[in-house]
């Protein structure tokens, strides 16, 4: 039979650390800014954008914000800067990635 051995002192055991990864509900992830995860940030000029919608498809954390089916900017609340979008656009400039979290 194995045996868990006890947490080091001070530290709490597993039976008392609080459950988490929990989904409370549905539709809650609005809740949750998780743009300070963010070390790039993407840049989009809308000047160049021709509103195709490629980056509002594959943005992961539809942050692609859109107004009157034109792209105007991004949720930098939610934004996580993975780069997705820029790597996605077919336009030059349209959309890239700068250094930085923040705007
Ligand atoms: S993919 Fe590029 S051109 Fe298309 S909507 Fe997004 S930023 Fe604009
Ligand atoms: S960098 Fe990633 S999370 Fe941010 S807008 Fe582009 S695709 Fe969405």
């Amino acid at each position: 039979m194995t045996r868990i051995a006890p947490p080091p002192r001070g530290l709490p055991a597993w039976q008392e650390i609080p459950l988490g990864g929990i989904v409370a509900g549905p539709g809650n992830s609005h809740e949750y800014l998780t743009g300070s995860w963010r070390t790039r940030r993407p840049i989009h000029d809308p000047g160049k954008c021709t509103s195709c919608m490629i980056c509002w498809l594959f943005c992961p954390d539809s942050a692609i914000l859109v107004e009157e089916e034109r792209v105007v900017g991004i949720d930098t609340g939610h934004c996580k800067g993975c780069g997705i979008c820029a790597r996605e656009c077919p336009i030059e400039g349209a959309m890239v990635m700068a250094e930085g979290g923040s705007y």
